[in-house]
Order: C-alpha cells, then sequence, then structure tokens
C-alpha cells in the first residue's frame, strides 16, 4: 500500500481509487459522505474566496464532486489527479452536468506547478493531504499554483483517538460508510502540522472550522468541533 514513488504519488492509493472510480457519483455508494459533506465544504470555500469567473484549481479531485460544485458556482475549473480511472468518470458526468469548461488533467500538484506558477485565484485540495507520502510538497505546491493574494483550502483528518474511532472504525468498519482500508490512521494530519507546512510554504492562516459528522441524522455540519475532519483556509500574502 505504502509504495511511494520519487514524485510524491503513492501507487498503492492510487490503484484504490481507481478500482472504486465508477462508484464515484453514486450518492448511496462508497463515496456517500463525500457527497453529504459537498455542499457545505463547496459554500466554505465560495464564502471565503471569489470563485466566479476565477481561476480555480482541484487538487487530487478525484471523479469531481467538489469541481464541480465549484463550476457551478461559476469558477473557471481545472481538475487534477493522478488515478485515470476516477478522471475518466470526471471527464463522462462534466457533460451529463453540462459544465463542458472544466479542464482535467492527469497530474500532480508538483508536476503543475512548475507549468502554471501563480495562475490560480484559488486552489482547493480536499481529503488528499493524507493520502500522499509527503504533504509538505503537496502543500508547498498548491501555494506555487496560488496567485498572490489568492485562497489555498485544504481539508483533512485530524490524528488522535476520537478520529481514528469514528473516521476508521465507526465509518469503514461498523457504519460500512467507506471501503474498508481507505484511510491509514498514521497519516492523519494534526491541526497544528498542517498549519506548520502551510507556514513552511508561506501561506497565511485564515479560518479552521470543523466537519462534524451526526450519525441519527446522517448528517454533516461545519462548527468549532475540529477532533475529527476539518477545514482550513489560508491566503497567499500579495
Ligand atoms: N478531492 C476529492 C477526492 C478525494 S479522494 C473529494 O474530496 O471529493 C482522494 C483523491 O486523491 C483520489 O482521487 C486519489 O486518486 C487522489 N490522489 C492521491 N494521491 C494523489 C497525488 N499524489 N496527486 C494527485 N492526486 C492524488
Amino acid at each position: 500500500m505504502n509504495a511511494a514513488t520519487d514524485d510524491n504519488v503513492d501507487d498503492g492509493e492510487i490503484r484504490k481509487f481507481d478500482a472504486l472510480a465508477s462508484r464515484w457519483w453514486d450518492p448511496e455508494g462508497e463515496f456517500k459522505p463525500l457527497h453529504r459533506l459537498n455542499p457545505l465544504r463547496a459554500g466554505y470555500v465560495t464564502e471565503r474566496a471569489a470563485v466566479d469567473g476565477q481561476p480555480v484549481l482541484d487538487v487530487g479531485c478525484g471523479g469531481g464532486l467538489l469541481t464541480e460544485a465549484l463550476a457551478q458556482a461559476g469558477g473557471e475549473v481545472t481538475g487534477i489527479d493522478m488515478a485515470p480511472a476516477p478522471l475518466q468518470v470526471a471527464k463522462l458526468h462534466q457533460h451529463k452536468s453540462g459544465l463542458d469548461s472544466i479542464r482535467y488533467l492527469e497530474t500532480h500538484a508538483e508536476a503543475l506547478a512548475e507549468q502554471e506558477t501563480g495562475r490560480y485565484a484559488v486552489v482547493t485540495c480536499m481529503e488528499v493531504i493524507e493520502h500522499v507520502p509527503d504533504p509538505q510538497s503537496l502543500i508547498t505546491a498548491c501555494a506555487a499554483l496560488t496567485r498572490p493574494g489568492g485562497d489555498v483550502f485544504f481539508s483533512t483528518l485530524n490524528r488522535n483517538l476520537k478520529a481514528f474511532m469514528l473516521a476508521i472504525v465507526g465509518a469503514e468498519y461498523v457504519l460500512n460508510m467507506l471501503p474498508k482500508g481507505t484511510h491509514e490512521y498514521s497519516k492523519f494530519i494534526r491541526p497544528s502540522e498542517l498549519r506548520r507546512w502551510a507556514r513552511a510554504a508561506d501561506l497565511e492562516f485564515a479560518d479552521i472550522t470543523g466537519l462534524t459528522y451526526h450519525p441519527i441524522s446522517g448528517e454533516f455540519s461545519l462548527g468549532s468541533d475540529v477532533d475529527v475532519n476539518y477545514l482550513m483556509h489560508f491566503r497567499k500574502p500579495a
């Protein structure tokens, strides 16, 4: 599972998402939590950053859930991922949604950062940093892709006993909300670590907001509890 290649891509991780690709747009399927989260995190981004008419990059876009939401909000969106099958699904689905302007590329952030330095007003990288061998490298690349004065958003899973119990034991084993093996606890990221990596990439911290799952209603909400899943907003100095 951990065969890391030189370019900050874990081949095992990519194979895992490739195998599940066809399930991506089933709202009751393996990616159900992402479907439930999607309006909340898209709203978080569009409330905190100007997306309409702006170049937006979605890093590790998978099947394109957030990518499409940002395009619907008027963004000129590019989605990148290293797994070919989810990208194929994303490309098919964008036509179904009438969002032909989305550009999907099979590449990783570090490679694109060399070609499109400072191009994007908004960069989002959600539920990805806990899947790469070197999060600092990915965060630095996201910062490089952002234009001065632009906004960068990450979401990930916190690393503590509660996150382990809810995100792995609960979501993967008890509720079957996620396929077993989706997440590896040791790769979860504490907010202090994400802030440190972002600071090292010259990003300024703007906000942290928690995403909490309510098992009875099956819904998520935004709030101050960052114990399990959380969103972070940074700005690149102008
Ligand atoms: N951001 C999407 C998908 C999250 S799933 C969403 O939240 O809806 C994690 C995604 O990260 C998968 O599609 C996987 O293929 C991708 N990924 C993992 N490592 C990557 C890397 N090094 N570069 C680009 N994408 C990567």
